[in-house]
């Protein structure tokens, strides 16, 4: 546990919060600050800065509770859709420092945007440069 940790000290029980399910290895709660009702994140219980410090068997069990929640999350709200998103990092603007999905509910007039409209435009990347990055995202892994 990081004691300076927001959600570090939510996982202890320090600081309330609006738990809706909870595994061995993580928890989805409530977003004290929701971007529509319903907003839920799911983190490790561990506390791990990024997606990239996780280990395999939290990751999975992350992904599983989310993949759990996401349907209830729908359901309680009456939402046909939602946006399933993690900041990971802080250049792609993660504000608390412990890994988390957040759940999003959606509905198709609420006037909001997809994740594409994150960017104003695409790079164009051409077709070798492409086949470049994903001969080095293959060497990486
Ligand atoms: P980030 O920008 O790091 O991806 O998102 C952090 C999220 O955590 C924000 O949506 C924010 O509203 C939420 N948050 C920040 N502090 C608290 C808190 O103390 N309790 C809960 N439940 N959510 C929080
Ligand atoms: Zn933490």
């Amino acid at each position: 546990m990081d004691s300076d940790c927001i959600f570090c000290q939510i996982v202890a029980g320090d600081i309330p919060a609006n738990v809706v399910a909870e595994t061995d290895d993580a928890v989805a709660f409530l977003d004290a600050n929701p971007l529509t009702p319903g907003h839920t994140l799911v983190i490790p219980r561990e506390h791990y800065h990024r997606l990239n410090d996780v280990p395999d068997d939290v990751a999975a069990e992350v992904l599983g509770l989310l993949h759990d929640v996401v349907p209830a999350v729908e359901a309680a709200v009456d939402a046909p859709a939602t946006t399933v998103a993690f900041n990971n990092g802080e250049a792609a603007g993660q504000e608390v420092p412990h890994v988390h999905g957040h759940i999003v509910p959606r509905s198709g007039d609420d006037g909001q945007r997809p994740i594409h409209a994150l960017f104003d435009d695409r790079p164009g990347v051409g077709d070798e440069e492409m086949d470049e990055i994903a001969a080095a995202i293959q060497a990486e892994r």
